[in-house]
């Protein structure tokens, strides 16, 4: 199937066929598959790489999905503005947490669900590959993220019985991932890794919400377990990430 129809086949399965949006492949191929906003075209642009893996797209598709499903909150599939206060520390955090509402948003669908169970099976199944992708990546904030979005997909996305038949590999990785954590340090965060997983096991409860405070609400407090950040200044970089929210 060509790319552009993966995205009609997949606009029309999420109800988003009047959103204009096109294909563009990164040239430099260094970035991330990602989607941007182009007001003066009025157009959603997707940016995909070389040998573009189909569930990419579907995610980018997703955000419009979600953010439509939200009573039209865009601010969950624009970009970060550019503000010279932001927090960039925030950003992957945000964006694991984020990423995962769009993907358990996404597995609802009998359609996309197999494909995202496939993804989800290589990593627990291929574990020296997976033991390597987190041992190349040195970026402690970075592998928060990847913690987040692994426990949240293992833990919820996952449906029950491949959560049962994986039980023991899901433990296994996240187990890893935490040891990583620990060994990697930060200069600036302490997690608690039991208040951590509580806090981001209350994603049960709001999994189906439709109101974005309610959601960034619960970003607010898996991040606070970090002890880094202020519920002030929390609250003051999620205005300046999403200014869209309103109070
Ligand atoms: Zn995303």
């Amino acid at each position: 199937m060509s790319l552009s129809n993966i995205v009609e086949k997949y606009k029309e399965l999420l109800s988003i066929t009047e959103v204009p949006i096109v294909l563009r492949r990164d040239p430099t191929n260094k970035f991330e598959h990602e989607l941007e906003w182009h007001p003066k075209q009025n157009l959603w642009c997707i940016w995909y790489k070389d040998e573009p893996i189909e569930f990419y797209i579907i995610h980018e598709l997703g955000h419009l999905y979600f953010a439509k499903r939200l009573t039209h909150f865009e601010g969950f599939a624009l970009q970060t503005p550019f503000h010279k206060e932001i927090d960039n520390k925030l950003h992957p955090l945000l964006n694991g947490l984020l990423d995962s509402f769009v993907n358990y948003n996404l597995s609802k669908f009998d359609e996309i669900y197999p494909i995202q169970k496939q993804k989800l099976s290589s990593y627990l199944e291929n574990f020296n590959d997976f033991k390597e992708m987190i041992d190349n990546q040195k970026d402690f904030i970075m592998l928060l993220s990847w913690y987040i979005i692994f426990f949240l997909e293992f833990n919820f996305i996952l449906r029950k019985t491949g959560r049962v038949f994986f039980s023991h590999e899901i433990k296994r990785s996240l187990n890893y991932l935490k040891s990583s954590l620990i060994n990697v340090k930060s200069m600036v965060f302490i997690i608690d890794f039991e208040e951590f997983n509580k806090k981001l096991s209350k994603f049960e409860d709001v999994k189906e919400k439709i109101d974005p405070k309610l959601i960034v609400l619960f970003m607010i407090n898996v991040i606070y377990v970090l002890d880094y950040w202020t519920k002030k200044e929390l609250l003051k970089q999620i205005k300046l990430y999403f200014p869209e929210l309103k109070s």
